[in-house]
């Protein structure tokens, strides 16, 4: 299947501190949120108890002023009292710091202050309505009030006012505080706040970061480097891990699965091995049997050209040359021989066949000897052969046809055959190309007529066809 195949071939892919740092993002992310989340609830409520203490402060400030205020409205001595509210505007480096202050009568009207406004205390950064709206419903309360304004940055301002009573009510004391010290403090607090869950949550995730690194990353990147170990082909890696938790088993199923691979790719090694001992046996077999054929083959070659008792080449093999001679002769002239041995019968009569081929072989080979290289001789049949004389006339024909029966005549057979053979001759024709014959069976023709015509004649000589002159030896 291709998809298995691809599994089986895939190199196992590098991942670095992916876990480590994945988890450690979580962690984290989560103590930003828990511990953030804390921080900013914690914050609100501080920031809440922050703004009720200051709240409270303003209030019990102006009550302080409310006593004398009443008094003075009640003796209208005004001017004692203003001087009085001006001293309390003074900066006090407090984080409740009164800014302007105003005693108001019952009908509303301002009759003493820490400014000259004739109305309620103006609010920086306010409209005036908003101090004179807070000021009517104040004048008619009887409990003391408050109102918180926001304004552009932090500014935050703190409307507060409270009878001013002695006895009887005889006005309303209207203050404007400056709460912006108090909100610095809030934020200031908020800023510490979530600094120090940012450095928790760093420091929680670089903890884990390590812990879950040496605990677990580590381990499965030495896993992973065993797998591809095995995977290239080293299969004696192996972890000898001794946890005993879930990376431990895992360790030890690799280790008894790398023990598996290696088994059995050593027996898969061992029998590819043997099998290949095998066929090289099997090799070295056929090569034996091939060089075998090869000589069979070319002595069967050999055999299909040599006469096996004259070592001579065979009729066959003379056809082809005389069909090559023929063909390639062209423009020079070569001879055609028959040489037949003389009342050869006799010999086999006298001395057995045996002796016969002894003789046979000997007249072969003195025949041979006595040729040119260029020159072909071939047993053409029985005691009779055929030789081709490449490249010579006629008359020299005539000499080598003279000196091989010459050759022959002289030898002496006896002592080879251990017999008293005597003396052994040969009859040879000769026909010449092209002057006698350019095509090859006709050429035969009057070669053996050539040496039939030394036979009639007496034997042991040599015959020319041309003009049926006989040539004796
Ligand atoms: P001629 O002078 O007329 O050629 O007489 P001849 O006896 O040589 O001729 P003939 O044709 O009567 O006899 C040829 C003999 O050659 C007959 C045969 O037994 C012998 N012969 C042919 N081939 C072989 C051979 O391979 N070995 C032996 N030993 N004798 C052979
Ligand atoms: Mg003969
Ligand atoms: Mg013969």
């Amino acid at each position: 299947m291709a998809g298995d195949l691809a599994v089986a071939q895939a190199k196992p892919m590098r991942h670095r501190h992916e876990l480590g740092s994945r988890l450690a993002g979580v962690v984290a992310l989560t103590l930003l949120v828990v511990v953030g989340g804390a921080g900013a609830l914690s914050v609100t409520a501080t920031a809440q108890a922050y703004r009720e203490e200051a709240r409270d402060r303003a209030a019990g400030m102006l009550a302080m002023l409310s006593v004398p205020a009443a008094l003075a409205v009640a003796d209208s001595t005004f001017d004692r009292l203003d001087g009085y509210l001006s001293e309390a505007v003074r900066p006090s480096g407090q984080d409740v710091q009164l800014v302007a202050v105003v005693t108001l009568d019952s009908a509303g009207r301002a009759v003493a202050g820490s400014t000259d406004a004739l109305g309620p205390p103006p609010i920086p950064g306010y409209p005036a309505d908003l101090s004179q709206q807070f000021s009517t419903l104040a004048v008619q309360s009887r409990h003391p009030m408050w109102r918180r304004l926001s304004g552009p940055g932090s500014r935050v301002h703190l409307l507060v006012a409270v009878p001013a009573v002695s006895g009887l009510r005889w006005g309303t004391l209207v203050g404007v505080f400056d709460l912006s010290m108090v909100e610095a403090r809030i934020a200031h607090s908020r800023r510490y706040v979530l600094a120090l869950a940012f450095s928790v949550a760093a420091l929680l995730a670089a903890v884990t970061y390590a812990a879950f690194s040496r605990m677990a990353v580590r381990p499965m990147q030495e896993l992973a480097k065993a797998a591809e170990a095995i995977h290239d082909g080293r299969h004696d890696v192996r972890l000898n891990w001794q946890r005993q938790d879930e990376l431990g088993a895992v360790a030890n199923s690799f280790d008894h699965m790398a023990n598996e691979i290696e088994r059995y790719t050593d027996s898969l090694e061992q029998k590819v091995a043997e099998r290949s001992a095998e066929v090289e046996a099997k090799n070295v077999d056929l090569r034996q049997v091939n060089a075998q054929l090869r000589e069979a083959v070319t002595e069967l070659e050999r055999l299909a050209h040599v006469d096996p008792l004259t070592a001579v080449a065979n009729r066959r093999s003379f056809d082809n040359e005389l069909v090559n001679f023929t063909a390639l002769g062209g423009e020079r002239p070569w001879a055609l021989l028959m040489c037949d041995i003389d009342h050869f019968k006799r010999v086999n009569d006298t001395f057995g066949h045996p002796v016969g081929d002894i003789v046979l072989r000997e007249v072969a080979r003195l025949l041979r000897d006595e040729l040119r290289g260029s020159d072909r001789i071939a047993r053409y049949g029985g005691e009779e052969f055929a030789i081709l004389l490449a490249n010579t006339t006629p008359d020299a024909a005539v000499d080598v046809a003279r000196r091989l029966g010459l050759v022959v005549a002289n030898h002496n057979f006896d002592t080879i055959s251990g017999m008293p053979i005597g003396q052994v001759t040969v009859s040879i024709g000769i026909a010449n190309f092209p002057s006698d014959a350019t095509e090859s069976a006709q050429l035969v023709e009057r070669t053996d007529q050539a040496l039939y015509g030394a036979k009639a004649a007496g034997r042991n000589r040599v015959v020319r066809w041309e003009s049926g002159l006989i040539e004796a030896v």
